[in-house]
C-alpha cells in the first residue's frame, strides 16, 4: 500500500514537471470576426449588434451582443455537404476527424510568381519526397503566403467590387492534387485564402472532389507561417451547426 502511494506520488509529480502542453508552441490559426473580416463577394457581411451594454437597474454591469453570419466566411470550414450531396453536415463531422498531424505545402514561391498558380500533384509528390508520405486522417494546410494580404480585400480576392465574385484571382489547388489528397485519405485541406479552387474557377472542381471523398476544408486560415512542413497537431473546430454547409472555425495548432 505505502509502496503504491509513493509510486502514485512520484508520477503525479512527474506530471507536474513535464506539462501535457507548452502553450507557448500554440498557434492560433483563426482570423477574428468584426467589420473587416473577407466573405465571398455576394455574401452578406459579419454583423455584429450590442443588444444590452451598460449597467442593468439592479446596478451590476450587463453586456450581451447578437451576430449574424453566413456559415462561409472568415476563418471557415466547409462541410462535406457543402459540394456533395448526402455527405455529412457540420455537425456530424466527428471530432477524430477535426483533429490531427499538420502537413504544410508551401508553394508561396510559385504563387509569388503567378497570383493564379494552382497546386499540382507534383507539389505534392515532392513535398512527400522531401518530409514523408501524406497519411490518413492528415490536414493538409496549403500555404501560398496570401495572409498578408488579409485584410485588404482587393489584393486578397484580387478584386472588391461588391457583390461580383467574377473577377476574382487569388491560388488555389487543381483538381489532380485534389484527387491526389482525397486518394490519401486525408480528413481535411486548408489553404490560407479565400478558397481551395483558385479565384478563376467556375465550376469549384477541388470542392466537388474533396466533398465526394467526405473531407472538410478550412479556408482564410492565418498564421500559416508559424507552423512547420510537419510534427504540428491541428485542432480545427467549428461552430457545431446541425446539417451546416460549414462554420466560422478556431484553428489551433500545437507545433513541435
Ligand atoms: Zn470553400
Amino acid at each position: 500500500m505505502n509502496r503504491l502511494w509513493t509510486l502514485a506520488a512520484s508520477a503525479s509529480l512527474c506530471l507536474a514537471q513535464t506539462p501535457l502542453i507548452d502553450r507557448s508552441k500554440l498557434v492560433d490559426m483563426s482570423y477574428p470576426f468584426d467589420g473587416k473580416t473577407i466573405y465571398w463577394p455576394t455574401a452578406k457581411p459579419f454583423e455584429w449588434h450590442k443588444d444590452a451594454w451598460g449597467p442593468s437597474a439592479a446596478g451590476f454591469w450587463y453586456a450581451s451582443a447578437t451576430f449574424t453570419t453566413s456559415e462561409l466566411g472568415g476563418t471557415h470550414l466547409d462541410s462535406p455537404l457543402h459540394f456533395g450531396q448526402g455527405q455529412p453536415g457540420t455537425a456530424e463531422i466527428p471530432v477524430s476527424r477535426l483533429v490531427g498531424p499538420a502537413k504544410v505545402i508551401d508553394i508561396s514561391a510559385a504563387c509569388n510568381r503567378d497570383r493564379d498558380y494552382r497546386l499540382t500533384a507534383a507539389d505534392v509528390a515532392a513535398f512527400e519526397k522531401a518530409h514523408g508520405r501524406i497519411a490518413a486522417g492528415d490536414l493538409v494546410l496549403i500555404r501560398t503566403g496570401w495572409g498578408r494580404f488579409w485584410p485588404d480585400r482587393k489584393k486578397y480576392l484580387g478584386d472588391d467590387t461588391p457583390a461580383d465574385a467574377s473577377r476574382l484571382s487569388f491560388p488555389g489547388l487543381s483538381r489532380e492534387a485534389a484527387m491526389l489528397l482525397a486518394e490519401r485519405g486525408v480528413s481535411g485541406v486548408g489553404i490560407d485564402t479565400a478558397s481551395i479552387d483558385y479565384g478563376k474557377s467556375k465550376d469549384f472542381i477541388c470542392h466537388q472532389v474533396l466533398a465526394r471523398a467526405g473531407i472538410f476544408n478550412l479556408e482564410n486560415v492565418a498564421n500559416l507561417d508559424k507552423v512547420p512542413a510537419t510534427g504540428a497537431i491541428l485542432f480545427a473546430l467549428p461552430v457545431k451547426i446541425s446539417g451546416g454547409t460549414g462554420g466560422p472555425v478556431r484553428i489551433i495548432a500545437l507545433t513541435p
